[in-house]
């Protein structure tokens, strides 16, 4: 049976830009059939070889660069320059990986005993047929950290782009075919939550998400069940704290990039903010001065830095916590409400005097909005910043690298910064603790997540 046609929507506009046919159950079962005969053949191509089809892949998105990232912005909002920096940050995660997967992924003698005739050995064996089910963010990103290492790893991949990134999601499989994966190796399958959970129906060997805590609930919980590995990436309520030695102007700005880039959807945008009392009203002032500064308008204009939001429920959620913040006696200095045109547009909203009785301090906002508190010390402040169901990120802001470190070190969360923040690597492993997933991508051991080990005792006589 079919899924329901799919309705692809220019957020900035509300314009429908094509409808498709989503996949239905039928049809994902037949992907996963083709995948599952297809992988042996797979993983037992030479590892350089299937390195080589990441190359070219990457050839491709270089060449295809404008092409790529204008679909983006129509898909999703995002702004036309901020699509260009996915996919230059994309290159730079291809580079990793062609890099580093033959040296990460290579049979290892771990012991030899001529004595004993003994040699002990280490392989890694890809999983199998695997899901790697998207979110629509960071599309480039959060696909890549799955479906390279992978791919490279001998796994055949069912990719589900979401439903706001769909457009994007069949370049990348046109891509990667054309670049010499095989169709039934990296297969994409279309639609929304219920091509998603047609796919977990599937007997998978194993499952690697990007999206919400309340979805990866759901998919951990079918996972669980079947003994399959399970990775999560979640959502986040980021915290960074701004010390009382460092310059108020210069910290506002790069906090308030790190809030409101992407139009505050990150999964790493900085979602709260604490700052020393002693330059809290400084910061303040500088902060929201930069948020006025910001381009408001369409995503496909040079200038623009604020775009709309991807999903047009998400204008509610902003809402809801404005008014509870509201209510409950924060102030409101600028935004506050969605604009009114076509498409899915909220202002720029900064809240203070907030606390941690409010929703934007406690729920993912996942839109451009944040909340900025005072705090009397570095104990104070610690509290706060683990005073959250997720563990994503967090950053301090000092001169002091001591203090941050000591800071950093009592800090809850898969990734902390100093003097920066809203930041990934790819030779560092992207994880997160509580609400904000289980598992790594990224990193060598972002590699080596894509394979089991398998033992070997091999005597000889
Ligand atoms: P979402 O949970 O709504 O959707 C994610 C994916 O799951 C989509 O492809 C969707 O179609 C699919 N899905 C929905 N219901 C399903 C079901 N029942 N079974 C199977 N699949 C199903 O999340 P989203 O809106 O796409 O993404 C936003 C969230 O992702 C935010 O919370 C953000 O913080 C998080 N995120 C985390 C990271 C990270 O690295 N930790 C990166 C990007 C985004």
């Amino acid at each position: 049976m079919a899924g329901p046609a799919l309705s692809i929507v220019n957020p900035a506009t509300g314009s429908t830009v094509v409808r498709l046919a989503a996949d239905g159950a039928r049809e994902v079962a037949q992907r996963h059939a083709a995948a599952r005969a297809a992988q042996p053949r797979w993983a037992a191509t030479p590892i350089r070889k299937r390195i080589a089809t990441i190359e070219r892949f990457r050839d491709q998105i270089v060449a295809q660069g404008e092409t790529l990232a204008r679909t983006l912005t129509q898909e999703v909002g995002k702004p036309i320059r901020q699509s260009r920096n996915e996919l230059k940050g994309l290159l730079a995660r291809l580079d990793f990986f062609i890099a580093e997967s033959a040296r990460v992924l290579r049979e290892q003698k771990v012991f030899a005993d001529a004595t004993q005739n003994l040699d002990e050995r280490i392989t890694h064996e890809p999983l199998g047929v695997i899901a790697n089910i998207s979110a629509w963010n960071y599309p480039y990103f959060v696909g890549s950290n799955v479906f390279i290492p992978a791919l490279v790893a001998g796994n055949a991949v069912l990719y589900k782009p979401s439903e706001f990134a769909t457009l994007t999601g069949r370049h990348i499989a046109d891509l990667l075919h054309a670049a010499g994966v095989p169709d039934d190796v990296f297969v994409p399958v279309i639609g929304g939550a219920p091509a998603g959970a047609a796919l977990m129906r599937q007997p998978l060997d194993g499952v690697f998400f990007t999206g919400s805590y309340a979805t990866g609930a759901t998919i951990a919980a079918i996972a669980g069940k079947r003994m399959i590995k399970v990775q999560l990436e979640l959502g986040g309520k980021d915290p960074v704290y701004v010390c009382d030695d460092v310059d108020a102007k210069s910290a506002a700005a790069a906090v308030a990039d790190g809030a409101f880039y992407n139009t505050g959807q990150s999964c790493c945008s900085v979602e709260r903010i604490y700052v020393h009392e002693a330059i809290h009203d400084a910061f303040v002032d500088a902060f929201v001065a930069e948020v006025k500064s910001y381009r408001i308008g369409d995503p496909m204009d040079e200038a623009t830095y604020i775009g709309p939001l991807a999903r047009r429920a998400q204008l509610d959620v902003l809402r809801r916590q404005v008014a509870d913040a509201r209510r409950k006696g924060a102030s409101l200095l600028c935004g506050g409400s969605a604009i009114k045109r076509k498409g899915n547009w909220f202002a720029p909203t900064v809240l203070a005097d907030v606390d941690h009785s409010m929703l934007v301090m406690r729920e993912e906002s996942f839109g451009p909005i944040i909340g900025i508190q005072a705090v009397a010390d570095d104990a104070a402040a610690i509290e706060l910043m683990n005073d959250t169901e997720y563990g994503l990120t967090a950053g301090v802001y000092t001169h002091d690298a001591a203090r941050a470190r000591r800071i950093l070190s009592r800090v809850h969360a898969g990734s902390v910064y100093w003097n920066c923040c809203d930041r990934v690597s790819p030779r560092l492993p992207w994880s997160g603790v509580k609400h904000s997933g289980i598992g790594l991508t990224l990193g060598t051991m972002g590699i080596q997540a894509f394979t089991r080990p398998k033992a070997w005792h091999l005597r000889s006589a």
